[in-house]
């Protein structure tokens, strides 16, 4: 900082005497933001709270522009690359995230050493890389092999465009201090001891920031178990094995859980035991910087994986506490099952009534509770991106689990150096029950799958997701219509002037078009298709279970398998998502604001939060298509069912 005092930040997270390995600096990395631009900019400061839209609107209704203005904006509240990508849309020229200690050290709990907790000098450090499409910025769509042609670095389109850097709360506090401008709103304010002032300046801050852009190699290990009986089905596991620095939340306790899984298979396999599927274990590397190593892998070998793979079962942080499972619905009741088998280490009820209790205990209303207390299993939330099995889901059209126990963790220290094995042992799963919980839940879907008769999906959970994806998309129009009449009616009546403290002016929203209605009749008789195939299924299914029959025979379960195989790629669109390509899967996607979380039905969803209805109304017939498509495979695989069964009469 230049104005109006001096200050350095430390840019740097000093060693905790009793913790040793905060002071193995050889290898740490620095505290930095991946793919953040080089530059070097000199400008006053502006506080924009999470840096989301919705902020910026905030601060136009304050009259505060960022145009030429370096932002500080503190973590949370969605993926830290939105921070940069919307503070360089509305003019900024650099950006700052830090960790305030309200969401994120010591209004959660004792700081560390004393505690878990993230302290003053804690830093986050973490990728930027712009959302069009996750991996290597110089391969969009192809593996980075040696050979693969690469696009020069100025025509990569996912690297950020201005400087971004990390800091912690106490680089943050004098920079924060000397705002001054609007009191922040109250939503906005942090847990520092200061009254949050927006700005900009008299604060005027120096921001260099110069990145090594070499190409290095990344390095993804994997293990295959090739299987007896269905060898050319494949079932993959995966968790990465890069990390920030010591890593061992993020990602060592969901590695070494998935390494103790490989273990005690190639034990099993040594006294005999081999899986009819083969199973392939995949330790993923460059997966902080950009999901690198299992982009490039799964763009590499695109072709086979589509042929072959079955299942991709993702891990990555483990804590202790509840099991919490996202992922495609035809996989809900099949990994409810296997939820219902493991136990939890500490009440020692099953890990599946643990989760399904403490859903019903979060759960938003009552509503939602009642519908919960019908269901007998976990109900998967949809995933987006942010871990490994993105290209596993998004663009190659895979059927994927994300699986790890967590909440009940009395600390974090996300992709910080303090984020080690003494900190992990005293304050996350002090003794590794959860690690072997982990181990026992994932290691028991594995085994369960491989060796499965037919590849054990079910669709109606699925179709009763896809149907409250229409639903909410409509209910998401609904609620924009009523919210914009209402504002243009307040404008009309002059509420926001008469509101307003006359000296201290804000500015008025802008009027807003109020939305068309739009046509979703074409997704919804999609769906009703859906829904009519997923419960021929089923019914296929449970009758066969019913009659206790003899097991399908070879020549019946390889068209099944076949078939069900094929499903999950129908929901794949070869052109992808309209604005994103590289997304080809039009039901479950993230979006391109959000960052890691879900934005199902993406194609039409993203229109529609940018406000171009036309253009979301235009999307509804391709969305329809697909979830047509996959309904005539479901219909398919059950006719197969079908045709087995009547054979035995
Ligand atoms: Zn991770």
């Amino acid at each position: 900082m230049l104005q109006p005092t001096a200050f350095r930040a430390r840019l740097q997270e000093p060693a905790i005497p009793s913790d040793p390995t905060t002071s193995q600096t050889s290898e740490q990395l620095p505290t930095y933001n991946a793919y953040s631009a080089d530059g070097d900019v000199t400008a006053p400061l502006v506080y924009v709270n999470y840096g989301n839209r919705e902020d910026y609107e905030q601060l136009d209704r304050l009259g505060i522009s960022v145009k030429g203005a370096i932002v500080i904006a503190r973590y949370g509240h969605g993926w830290r690359g939105v921070k940069p990508k919307v503070a360089a849309e509305h003019g900024a020229v650099g950006c700052i995230i830090y960790s305030d200690p309200k969401g994120d050290g010591y209004f959660e709990g004792d700081a560390y050493p004393a505690g878990g907790w993230r302290p003053a000098t804690g830093v986050q450090r973490g990728s930027v890389m712009d959302t069009d499409y996750p991996g290597d910025p110089l391969t969009p769509g192809v593996g980075a092999t040696a050979n693969a042609k690469r696009l020069p670095l100025k025509e990569a389109k996912t690297l950020m465009v201005i400087p971004v850097l990390p800091i912690s709360y106490a680089d943050a506090l004098p920079l924060l201090s000397a705002l001054q401008g609007p009191v922040a709103p109250e939503s906005w304010r942090g847990a520092l001891a200061i009254t949050y002032h927006v700005g900009p300046g008299p604060a005027v801050v120096h921001l260099q920031v110069s990145s090594n852009w070499d190409i290095k190699p990344v390095y993804d290990v994997i293990a295959t178990l090739r299987g007896s009986k269905d060898a050319g089905q494949w079932v993959i596991r995966g968790n990465h094995h890069d990390a920030w620095v010591n890593g061992a939340d993020d990602p060592v306790a969901g590695q070494a859980a998935m390494l103790e899984e490989a273990r005690m298979m190639g034990e099993l396999h040594r006294q005999g035991w081999t899986p009819a599927r083969t199973v392939i274990y995949c330790a993923w590397d460059g997966e902080e910087p950009g999901l690198l190593g299992s982009v490039e892998g799964v763009e590499t070998h695109l072709d086979e994986l589509q042929k072959h793979a079955a299942i991709y079962v993702n891990s990555d942080t483990n804590e202790r506490g509840f099991l919490s499972a996202g992922g495609t619905q035809d996989l809900q009741n099949f990994i409810s099952g296997v939820a219902q088998a493991v136990q939890d280490p500490e009440t020692h009820m099953s890990v599946y009534q643990r989760s399904h209790l403490h859903s019903i205990s979060v759960a938003k209303n009552a509503e939602e509770r009642s519908d919960l207390r019908k269901r007998h299993d976990i109900v998967l939330e949809a995933l987006g991106d942010g871990s490994d099995f993105t290209a596993f889901q998004d663009h190659a059209g895979i059927s994927t689990l994300d699986l790890g126990f967590g909440d009940e963790d009395d600390g974090s220290q996300y992709h910080s150096i303090y984020d080690d094995f003494h900190w992990y042992t005293q304050f996350v799963d002090t003794d590794f029950a959860y690690g072997r919980a982990l181990s026992q839940t994932a290691g028991t879907a594995i085994m369960r799958f491989a060796d499965a008769d037919w590849v054990p999906v079910d669709y109606s959970p699925q179709a009763q997701a896809i149907e409250k994806y229409e639903a909410d998309l409509e209910k998401l129009l609904k609620d924009k219509q009523d919210e914009f009449a209402e504002r243009n009616l307040e404008l009309q009546e002059g509420v926001f002037k008469a509101t307003e403290d006359p000296r201290r002016p804000t500015v008025p929203p802008p009027a807003e078009q109020v939305p068309p209605y739009m046509n979703f009749a074409p997704m919804k008789n999609a769906i009703v298709s859906l829904k009519k195939s997923a419960d021929r299924f089923s019914k296929a299914l449970a009758n066969y279970q019913a009659e206790g029959s003899p097991p399908l025979r070879a020549q019946e379960l390889a068209p099944l398998n076949a078939d069900l195989l094929r499903v999950s790629r129908l929901f794949l669109n070869q052109k992808g998502l309209p604005e994103r390509p590289w997304f080809k899967n039009q039901i479950y996607a993230p979006g391109a604001y959000t960052g890691y979380g879900a934005k199902p039905v993406a194609a039409v969803r993203e229109f529609m939060d940018e406000k171009k209805w036309t253009e979301a109304e235009a999307q509804v017939p391709q969305v329809s298509q697909v979830i047509e498509n996959a309904a005539a495979g479901i219909d398919k695989a059950a006719q197969d069912f079908e045709r087995a069964m009547a054979g035995r009469h």
